[in-house]
């Protein structure tokens, strides 16, 4: 083994579509892990345990926080994720690429956890996925009719927070057009495969 895996963060406000851009992506490129988080949400219909999340009680989700099993957690829209450090280190270290789809808080934590890792710092890159504009995020999230006028609000605030952190990202995605979205993504996560940053010393040894 030359190489450790990489460590892909992405987020992206609600209604950007990141689960297709990353559907998208994990159609085509293969190998690539996704992370599945741990959630105090409820599962919505289609959604299954161990698959898109782990759904989690309130005193599960705490137990699992006191025993410092996450490498990241935050509180989403009154609901707590968080992603365990057993769906990613051991991977990375065995060469697997890991997919991380989570918010920008969860971001920065990483962020810090790789200045004190070296492992974490040589696989991570973030990748935030970001609408043209406010005014095209609200007009779909308005669109969707799911949410009540307060919920709505909730979210715009929160998108418009989370595209200003765009600086902790590497790269940034604008999704105008889906097909032109999910080519940059699948280009920049083939381009990511190259970098020279896990490669490990003894390669040409
Ligand atoms: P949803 O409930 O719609 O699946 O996700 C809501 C938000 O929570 C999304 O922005 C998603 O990226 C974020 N999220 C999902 N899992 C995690 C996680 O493990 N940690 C953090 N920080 N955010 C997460």
């Amino acid at each position: 083994m030359k190489k450790n895996g990489n460590l892909i963060v992405i987020s992206g406000p609600s209604g950007v579509g990141k689960s297709t851009l990353v559907n998208r992506a994990m159609a085509e490129l293969s190998d690539l892990r996704f992370s599945v988080s741990c959630t105090t949400r409820s599962p919505r219909a289609g959604e299954s345990d161990g698959v898109s999340y782990y759904f989690l009680s309130e005193e599960e989700f705490s137990r699992k926080l006191a025993n410092d099993e996450f490498l990241e957690h935050a509180g989403v829209y009154n609901h707590r994720y968080g992603t365990l450090k057993s769906e990613v280190i051991n991977r990375i270290v065995n060469g697997e690429e890991v997919l991380l789809d989570i918010d920008s808080h969860g971001a920065k934590q990483i962020r810090q956890a790789a200045e004190k890792d070296p492992v974490i710092k040589n696989a991570a890159v973030f990748i935030l996925i970001a609408p043209p504009s406010m005014k095209v995020l609200t007009d779909r999230l308005t669109g969707r009719n799911s949410e009540s006028a307060e919920q709505l609000k909730i979210r715009i605030d929160g998108a418009a927070n989370e595209l200003r952190s765009f600086r902790i990202y590497d790269y940034l995605v604008i999704n105008d057009d889906l097909e032109t979205a999910a080519a940059e993504l699948i280009n920049i996560l083939k381009s990511i495969r190259l970098r020279t940053a896990n490669i490990r010393e003894e390669l040409f040894q």
